[in-house]
């Protein structure tokens, strides 16, 4: 394409995506061309006028195409934002979700308040290690162990830790839930997000999401809150006394995951928190 000018460009690709049926099409036309020509949004939408350098405009026509075909917008340009830092992800790992923030805040609501000293916090499924670096980087001190069943997506985890500067207060260990972890250790705050799709509702999941985003990050076995019931269940044996368990849930888990904490009957303080489309997306609780 010669001579192609940025507000074209971003005109085309808006209109494409959006006659392929994404619906961020506007938004996701502007981060790809900003990764391609490095630079910000601001910058960008000020100089609609400006041509791109060809071999800019076919890489460009070329993610434009990926993104039609479902490939979501994180993959293409191998970051996503979350609590404003930036992590890496690629097809290994989930795409960190603005809602996860919510279980974030909350643990850091809860050790600023008891102002734990060099806490130590389990992030159980790190995938991308969103969560734990999150809390080594806002919670000074913080010790994490961030596991997961994916070697692959530890890898991932393992280079955000070192990108945000944050390596050395956490430790990755591979395996199926609690079994990763070495013998003897007591937690101040054990979090998790944990796959919470059943194999019925993955059918009908967002493409972007279904096709494209690891299914042992999305899908739980044989019930949707199955990772829920072994994480109440096993997590005794990992806390501290008055140590928090947090965890993220799917629409309309909160009565059956609130049921399981109250039958466990070891914890109190069980607190559910909504996010901003008004769903109860975090539920918490104190091991008493
Ligand atoms: N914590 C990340 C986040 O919030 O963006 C990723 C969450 S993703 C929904 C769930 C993660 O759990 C995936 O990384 C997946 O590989 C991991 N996982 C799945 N089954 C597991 C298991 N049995 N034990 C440990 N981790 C598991
Ligand atoms: N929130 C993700 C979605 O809606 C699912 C993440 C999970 O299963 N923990 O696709």
């Amino acid at each position: 394409m010669k001579n192609w000018k940025i507000g074209d460009a971003l005109k085309w690709a808006t209109s494409f995506l959006l006659d392929s049926g994404v619906e961020s099409a506007r938004v996701d036309s502007e981060i790809l061309l900003q990764r391609i020509l490095d630079a910000d949004k601001g910058k960008v939408l000020s100089n609609a006028d400006e041509v791109i350098k060809d071999n800019h405009a076919a890489v460009y026509q070329e993610m434009v195409r990926k993104r039609s075909e479902g490939v979501p917008t994180a993959y293409l340009v191998g970051t996503r934002e979350f609590m404003s830092l930036e992590f890496v992800v690629n097809s290994n790992v989930l795409i960190p979700r603005p809602e996860t923030e919510f279980l974030v805040e909350e643990a850091l609501d809860f050790l600023k308040k008891k102002g734990t000293n060099s806490p130590a916090v389990l992030d159980i499924g790190t995938g991308s290690g969103a969560i734990g670096i999150a809390l080594a980087f806002y919670y000074p001190g913080t010790r994490v162990w961030a596991t997961d069943i994916s070697e692959r997506a530890l890898e991932v985890a393992r280079i955000n830790a070192e990108n945000i500067g944050v390596s050395s207060f956490l430790k990755f260990c591979q395996g199926d839930l609690f079994s990763a972890l070495p013998g003897g250790l007591k937690f101040d705050c054990i979090l998790s997000n944990p796959p919470y799709i059943s194999g019925e509702e993955l059918k009908n999941l967002d493409e972007t999401v279904r096709d494209f985003e690891p299914e042992v990050a999305l899908v739980a076995p044989d019930e949707s809150i199955s990772f829920h019931k072994r994480i109440i269940n096993e997590a005794p044996g990992f806390m501290k006394k008055g140590a928090l368990l947090g965890m993220e849930m799917g629409i309309g888990q909160e009565a059956q995951v609130k049921i399981l904490l109250q039958e466990a009957g070891c914890y109190n303080n069980i607190n559910m928190i909504k996010d901003l489309s008004g769903i109860f997306r975090v539920i918490t609780a104190e091991f008493n």
